[in-house]
């Protein structure tokens, strides 16, 4: 008599692209294996939800491919959990066959000076977070006053603040920022964003079409001072960065040529200006885009890193595409002779699938009424009432 032998249960801890991308690669290779997406936000998506800049919605639709995923009858949504307080990793590893890492990189890198203490010094974790009405981040900085802000890096999260606090109302309308902030950068003062590199152009981190997109801006005009711009292109990179990097060098020199002031907001790069060299102080509110750390969690057989958790806070959503597959191809490999383990359901009551599609209709819904993409539920108490009907 032969009778069915039980699926492989995968818990993946984290439902943001790294997460869906693992569960893509899981049902590719084995589609038997079970799957539970656990993320401690009732809301799934992860920095596609909360990362993503609001007026960014090309990227952000990505999330539609992830919701395909999340109808397949293998996967289950349990959001509302948090790992370590709701349930500890131990308990994980008893109960699923493997355990996926895909939590991702939650901590605002520091400057390092002591000025950073000063209240009007933000990370971009927690900024581009209440931008985007992160339940966890729902007061923002004070931009009654705010005229003069620096925002510290050169990568493209230093672009994506610059950006959104530059954008007039009208450009940040079709968005889906949290009503409260789009409301305060509106309403700001704003006169002068600069964004400022440690080092030269040469090695700043933005891809040229988010460059591109800052001398396009309806009410701030894009400058910098032409001498940071005689620099060249560092002859040991591979092909592609040398191409963006040069690409970038181009964008800039046009910048150059803009005349500060000709519009509300001049939007300044500075370059070759380290932090200890800036007197914090003199601005009305300063953004540090440097980079992220993790949370830790713990190593060993049957755990498997994928994302930044893995690699560090690099790389764009379509990096941990081809990153989580990899791994994901590892895991299946490793589990093909164990038998599962077939363990009752270690996780508490959860937000499922159902839950947040009942946040999607209601946060469309909301913002169908103002032409805009979504208006989010930004607090605990709203985001658990409608998941829960
Ligand atoms: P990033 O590209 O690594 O940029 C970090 C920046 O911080 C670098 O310019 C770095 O300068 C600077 N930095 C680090 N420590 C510093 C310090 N102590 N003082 C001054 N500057 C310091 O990272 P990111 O901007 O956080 O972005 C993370 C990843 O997400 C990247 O892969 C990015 O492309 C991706 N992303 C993509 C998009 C998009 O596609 N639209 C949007 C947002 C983010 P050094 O080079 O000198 O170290």
């Amino acid at each position: 008599m032969s009778h069915r032998v039980a699926p492989h249960r995968i818990a993946i801890v984290g439902a943001g692209p790294s997460g869906f991308y693992a569960a893509d690669g899981l049902l590719r290779g084995d589609p038997a294996v079970k799957i539970d997406l656990i993320d401690r936000l009732p809301t799934p998506f992860g920095l596609v939800r909360a990362g993503v800049a609001p007026d960014h919605q090309g990227t952000k639709a990505v999330a539609r491919q992830f919701d395909k995923l999340l109808a397949q009858p293998t996967v289950r949504f349990r959001g509302g959990i948090e790992v370590g307080r709701d349930i500890s990793w131990e308990a994980l590893r008893a109960a699923y066959d493997a355990v996926v890492v895909a939590t991702g990189m939650v901590i605002d890198r520091r400057l390092g000076v002591s000025s950073e203490e000063l209240p009007h010094v933000w990370g971009s974790w927690r900024f581009v977070a209440w931008l985007n009405g992160h339940p966890d981040f729902r007061s923002g900085p004070d931009l009654g006053r705010a005229k003069r802000v620096a925002v510290i890096g050169n990568g493209n999260v230093a672009i994506d603040v610059a950006r959104v606090l530059a954008k007039s109302a009208d450009e940040m309308a079709k968005s889906d920022i949290g009503t409260e902030a789009g409301a305060a950068i509106a309403a700001a003062p704003l006169a002068e964003i600069e964004v400022i590199g440690r080092r030269g152009p040469e090695h700043a981190s933005f891809t040229n079409n988010e460059l591109a997109e800052m001398g396009r801006l309806a009410r701030a005009v894009a400058v910098t001072d032409a001498t940071a711009l005689d620099a060249a292109v560092p002859a040991t990179d591979p092909t592609p960065e040398r191409l963006r990097k040069t690409k970038n060098l181009e964008i800039l020199k046009g910048f150059a040529g803009n005349a500060p002031g000709s519009k509300p907001i001049t939007l300044r790069f500075r370059f070759h200006t380290p932090a200890a060299a800036l007197r914090l102080e003199d601005y009305d509110l300063v953004i540090t885009c440097i980079g992220y750390g993790g949370a830790d969690f713990p190593r060993g057989d049957g755990i498997f890193p994928v994302g930044w958790a893995k690699r560090g806070p690099n790389g764009t959503i379509p990096t941990n595409r081809a990153d989580s597959h990899a791994v994901m191809q590892q895991l299946l490999a490793w589990l093909k002779d164990r038998a599962p383990k077939n363990a009752a359901d270690p996780l508490p009551a959860a937000i499922d699938a159902a839950g947040w599609q009942r946040i999607d209709r209601a946060e469309i819904a909301a913002g169908a009424a103002e032409g805009r993409p979504r208006v989010k539920l930004t607090d605990w108490q709203s985001l658990l009432k409608v998941a829960k009907g």
